[in-house]
């Protein structure tokens, strides 16, 4: 009976905090009653006046028996007054009032209705899993609560959350009561190997399963598996095995049709074995399981930066899930739980899930957000922030597939097309120019043959079978998709036969995965209208939705196919360096290396494939591939508000001269270089600068006397920089050149230039006379005869301090000094080099009274004695 689960007794609670604040966090063990029965307890309550109760799972297959279940409970059918929504399937009614729905689908909602008006609660489930979209999805409900709607009710429900920072961060404007159910559980005893094996999972798990029978425990078996595949492997295990008791083998993931989810959940007279993914750890319950066998493993979304794409990656579990596996044996009675890896392998595994918004790809997710008009993702109110950047690559990326507008951070008609699909934002970009040209379905296959691990297997130099497959998989050399397109249909062809496959070089496996991707991917393209050609959209002007070749142009859907592929990998468009060659320039000024497997031969084209591997030096070497052949009209006719046109000034080495060319750029590649017969004068004057400050020439004009000019500006820069000198260091240097060289292009010209006046016209008429008062090229000195000046090049020495000009004298000049000669204003002294009556040096100074006190006296003597003609005072 419903009502005899836990979560009854904490009931009046929930309500009367509910009926007092709009934000509650549940924790509640996994059984416990949270997802069926709280919605029901806020349906029967009038807390939500009557408006919608909606619950958020991660998975399709627990929002749909969820619903299944609370509808049964009620005595009602699916659609009626509980229903649920998911990716592909929608049973929700006028009359429904509890929606399980999954993440993705609440966040359409709210592109349709931001303040979610017909909304009354929002319980987010199974909430310590951190996905991407309910971290998202909590956020944006969040900051409606704070807006629009303050009478909307927030629930964050989980089995194993640390409560606390989630109830601090709804608890910023308001109060976030939390609500603990404790539940009954059973001792579980845990078992590990002392050893790991070595036989695949699936077979370990069989072994397991036969153990668990052999020795007579009595009570169904759960098994966690990471995917499909290891699941069909494990139950096929099973049934080789041959035991002697008769089982019910049951499957449970997210890929079965719905009546064959409901076999794991449905009493059986067989002993059930329930091989289930990480679906069965916490979303859903079922009952009578006494033994776990855990893989340990899980699929889990990542970013692969080597393809730039999210995949499905099998990982190892972390020590807070392996917990929560192993709990499921312990509901009814005490249970046991065999994990298949070691207890030192456990010691090391994390403690808990990093939250996917740390990990994952956040190009959909900031699209999302964007037509949300949330437009900087670092500034909105996370749980936890995501990395910057993460953020700044999604940034980037959305603007070079045209989605947002990189001038105004505006959505684009692209952009939002692109949102009604929801997929990765490089997908539904090929698949939203896949229908100006009619070639939707050819774009998905494309989309869902990188989407996974790669079909072909490398070919081996010795296997001439499959290296003669492989050539005729190559169709022709404008695309290496046309090879996995090719392969592909061989392996359909062929019903993914593992053995045709291998021998043909393809991964049967994975090409039954593409198979699927692609009825997936075309099946949201179905629904948002883009197989039908020329759909016109309503609310969308025509010109939008243009279709290709009607500006005059043909052009054939296997050239829109390539267009296509180009749109959605446009931020990886390479240069071939020299033709025929591997090597190719990317934007921001990266190099990488084209794979030797590529058929594309054309000097532009995109790659879909970007990876970095270490080469045998130890450095990192970046390696593309799956090449597709681009042409520039095309990126022109698709991106033109990315192309970057302008005139650039460059130093001719050879001809010892400045050309003038016109370069067309996207990304910071350029795509064409056209020389120019004028040129700027001013960008002319620069470049010649330039080029001199580079070392490309040598100026006879700037003469020892000019760089003494400029040396006392420094001077004068650093010893008074209230003054406002303007420096004449580096940038200061090439700015008065640039000016000198104001319109000339020819290297002769520039030497020929007079510098002195250029170096004073840079320092201005006014400052020009006090140069001399504070920098003199001289002082008066005791002979009558003044002291000439050398300022050193640089004005500060390597501490900071200024350095001081130096004036070399004769010692013996210098008894008549009464103070020792400073600059600026008496601020900086001069250096005195003092030499004997030869013209010998001595020593230096920049304070003649103390030298001539303290140091003077010691060389007296020896002095008096080499030159005794002379008077040493
Ligand atoms: P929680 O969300 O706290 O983990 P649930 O609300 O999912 O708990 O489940 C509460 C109880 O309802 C379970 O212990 C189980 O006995 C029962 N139950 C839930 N779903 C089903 C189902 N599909 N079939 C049979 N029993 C179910
Ligand atoms: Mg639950």
């Amino acid at each position: 009976m419903a009502r005899d689960l836990p979560i009854w007794k904490v009931a009046d609670e929930i309500v009367r905090h509910l009926s007092q604040t709009n934000r509650l966090v549940l924790v509640a063990p996994t059984g416990s009653g949270k997802s069926t029965q709280v919605p029901q307890l806020l349906a029967d309550s009038d807390l939500v006046a009557g408006k919608r109760i909606v619950v958020l799972q991660p998975r399709r297959v627990a929002a749909r028996t969820l619903a299944a279940r609370v509808a049964w409970e009620r005595g009602g059918k699916l659609g009626g007054e509980v229903g649920y929504q998911v990716r592909f399937e929608d049973r929700i009614g006028d009359s429904t009032r509890i929606c399980f729905v999954t993440e993705g689908i609440l966040l359409r909602w709210m592109q349709n209705d931001p303040t979610l008006s017909d909304i009354g609660a929002i319980l987010f489930d199974e909430f310590h899993e951190r996905n991407l979209l309910s971290d998202v999805a909590l956020a944006l409900c969040k900051a409606q609560q704070a807006a629009a709607r303050p009478d909307l009710k927030l629930i964050v429900m989980s089995a194993t959350l640390d409560a606390e920072p989630v109830a601090d961060y709804l608890a910023a404007a308001t109060r976030c009561p939390i609500v603990v159910s404790e539940g009954q559980m059973f001792p579980v005893q845990v078992i590990h190997p002392l050893i790991p094996a070595d036989a695949p999972v699936p077979e370990q798990a069989a072994r397991a399963v036969a153990d668990l029978i052999e020795a007579g425990e009595s009570g169904d078996i759960l098994v966690f598996m990471p995917g499909m595949g290891e699941i069909q492997g494990t139950l096929n295990a099973i049934r080789a095995a041959r035991l002697d008791e008769r089982l019910a083998l049951i499957p449970l993931h997210g890929e079965l049709a719905p009546q064959d989810q409901d076999l794991a959940f449905e009493p059986n007279p067989l002993r059930k074995v329930v091989v289930a993914t990480n679906v069965a750890e916490t979303s859903v319950t079922i009952d009578g399981v006494r033994h776990v066998i855990d893989s340990g493993l899980a699929r889990v979304a990542r970013y692969d930066a080597q393809r730039g794409l999210q995949t499905l990656m099998i990982e190892e579990i972390s020590r807070a899930s392996a917990d929560q596996r192993k709990g499921r044996a312990g509901r009814t009675g005490p249970g046991t739980c065999r994990r298949l890896w070691t207890e030192s392998n456990h010691l090391n595994r994390p403690e808990r899930n990093t939250p996917e918004i740390r990990r994952a790809d956040l190009a959909e997710t900031v699209l999302l957000l964007h037509s949300l008009g949330v437009r900087d993702a670092t500034q909105f109110d996370w749980l936890d922030k995501p990395e910057l950047p993460a953020v700044a690559r999604a940034e980037h990326l959305l603007k070079t597939l045209g989605a947002i507008d990189p001038t105004t951070n505006h959505l684009t008609p692209v952009g939002r097309k692109m949102l009604r699909l929801p997929m990765h934002p490089r997908f539904s970009r090929m698949l939203v120019e896949a229908q100006r040209f009619g070639c939707v379905e050819q774009a998905a296959l494309c989309a869902a043959l990188v989407s996974g691990r790669d079909l072909l297997v490398r070919v081996a130099r010795d296997d001439k079978h499959v290296a003669d497959a492989r050539e005729e998989f190559e169709g022709s050399p404008l695309s290496d998709f046309h090879t996995l397109m090719r392969a592909f249909q061989f392996a359909s062809e062929h019903r993914f036969d593992f053995e045709t496959c291998r021998r043909h070089g393809i991964n049967a496996k994975v090409s039954r995965e593409v198979g699927l991707t692609h009825s997936q991917l075309l099946s949201l393209a179905e629904r948002e209208g883009l197989t039908r050609r020329h759909g016109f959209q309503p609310g969308e002007s025509a010109a939008e939705q243009k279709p290709a070749g009607q500006d005059g142009r043909p052009t054939s859907s296997e050239e829109g196919l390539l267009r296509s592929i180009f749109t959605g990998f446009a931020d990886q468009l390479c240069l071939r360096l020299s033709s025929g060659m591997l090597d190719v320039q990317l934007s921001e000024g990266r190099t990488a290396t084209l794979v030797r497997e590529s058929v594309v031969d054309s000097p532009m084209f995109v790659a879909a494939m970007l990876k970095e591997v270490q080469n045998r030096s130890g450095g990192t070497l970046t390696l593309v591939g799956l090449a597709t052949a681009v042409k520039r009209e095309w990126i022109e006719d698709a991106f033109p508000e990315q192309l970057q046109i302008g005139l650039h000034h460059e130093y001719d080495r050879t001809h010892r001269r400045v050309a003038a060319v016109r370069l067309v750029q996207f990304n910071g590649l350029t795509l064409a270089r056209d020389h120019q017969k004028e040129l700027d004068p001013i960008a002319s004057g620069r470049c010649l600068a330039e080029a001199f400050n580079a070392g490309a020439f040598e100026l006879p004009n700037f003469t020892h006397e000019v760089k003494q000019l400029v040396a006392r500006i420094n001077f004068v820069a650093a010893a008074a920089p209230e003054l406002e000198f303007p420096k004449l260091t580096d940038h200061g240097l090439t700015d008065a050149l640039a000016q000198a060289f104001q319109g000339m292009s020819l290297t002769k010209e520039a030497q020929a230039a007079d510098l002195r006046s250029a170096v004073f016209a840079h320092l201005g008429r006014d400052k020009r006379e006090w140069l001399d008062a504070l920098a003199p090229t001289s002082i008066p000195w005791t002979t009558g005869k003044p002291a000439k000046l050398a300022y050193p090049s640089a004005a500060l020495d390597d501490e900071g301090f200024v350095q001081s000009p130096e004036a070399q004298v004769k010692l013996l000049d210098c008894f008549d000094l009464t103070e020792h000669p400073k600059l600026v204003e008496g601020t900086v002294p001069v250096r005195l080099s003092l030499t004997t009556p030869d013209g010998k040096r001595l020593d230096s100074t920049t304070d003649w009274p103390s030298f001539r006190a303290l140091a003077y006296p010691k060389l007296r003597g020896g002095l008096a004695k080499k030159f005794p003609g002379f008077t040493w005072r």
